[in-house]
């Protein structure tokens, strides 16, 4: 089993430079629960690097609740350095710890090429593709006043197509690797009745660029209470021969390799008999 979705730094904490002893405790965590191989992917908003390329992206949304709302929450979070974060995952690689070097990557609204230029020259292993924000709604940051007004002011049918618009459009980019959480739009538990026509454009938009699907622990621990993706958009990806990657998108040790187990019956129930894992964003296909 694999890991592939990891975070160093809690939401709405500072951020600090990786030590080999921590990178050690995931690994060891990791192997614990059966998974031999982690990626490291932190927010590419956690660095300045990102602040100094992508700040202001919000500004195309025209409710001002919602640009100000993300301009506070990217300056809470962009204040790491990539190169440094780079370094030290490279030196825990170089230590042999069985650990690949990735980024979690955004959606940026018709800014795309700005993104693959900022990470153009660094070793990647593998890059995450996500989409976070619709516009500059941070639909996932469930509590916050602003993002929970929004979610009562809008159709959900309209949510689901605005999430598949951007996700579309971030595949075809084909900045990245893997669809992180493709169905992330469910994150505060709200679905539509018969959500075939999204599960239908994902599965195509992973097909068609050629992406990996993440299969991810994280829906289980919040208001959506389900794996992500859902079943039967696993089984969609699946028959598009769209290959797969397990991840727990940890945002610290304690939830590392989380439901490794489950997962594994997840992939079993759709045929899935290989994960795929990369180096330097080449993929290969690895026993479950
Ligand atoms: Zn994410
Ligand atoms: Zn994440």
């Amino acid at each position: 089993m694999l890991d592939y979705h990891l975070h160093l730094w809690p939401h709405g904490t500072p951020a600090s430079q990786p030590t080999l002893d921590e990178l050690a405790a995931y690994c060891e965590t990791a192997a614990a629960a059966g998974v031999g191989e982690i990626a490291l992917t932190e927010h590419l908003f956690r660095f300045v690097q990102a602040d100094a390329a992508l700040a202001g992206f919000w500004d195309d949304d025209p409710e001002p609740r919602l640009r100000t709302s993300l301009a506070r929450y990217w300056r809470e979070h962009a204040h790491a350095d990539l190169d440094a974060y780079v370094e030290a995952v490279l030196e825990a690689k170089a230590a042999g710890l069985p650990v690949v070097l990735g980024l979690e990557v955004d959606h940026y609204a018709g800014r795309m090429h700005k993104v693959a230029a900022l990470l153009e020259g660094y070793p990647f292993d593998v890059l995450l593709g996500s989409v976070h924000w619709v516009g500059a709604w941070g639909f996932d940051q469930l509590g916050d006043p602003v993002v929970d007004a929004e979610w009562e002011s809008r159709s959900i049918e309209s949510v689901w197509d605005a999430y598949t618009d951007a996700l579309e459009e971030l595949a075809a980019s084909r900045v990245c690797d893997v669809l992180a959480h493709p169905d992330l739009v469910k994150v505060s538990g709200r679905r539509p009745a018969v959500p075939d026509e999204w599960y239908d454009r994902m599965a195509e938009a992973a097909a068609s660029s050629g992406m990996a699907a993440e299969l991810s622990s994280a829906g289980w621990r919040k208001p959506a209470a389900e794996a992500y993706p859902a079943p039967a958009l696993l089984t969609r990806f699946r028959k598009a021969g769209v290959p797969a990657t397990t991840a727990s998108d940890s945002h610290g040790l304690g939830d590392v390799a989380s439901r490794a187990h489950d997962l594994r019956a997840l992939l079993a129930d759709v045929g899935y008999e290989t994960l795929t894992s990369f180096r330097g964003r080449k993929p290969a296909q690895v026993p479950v």
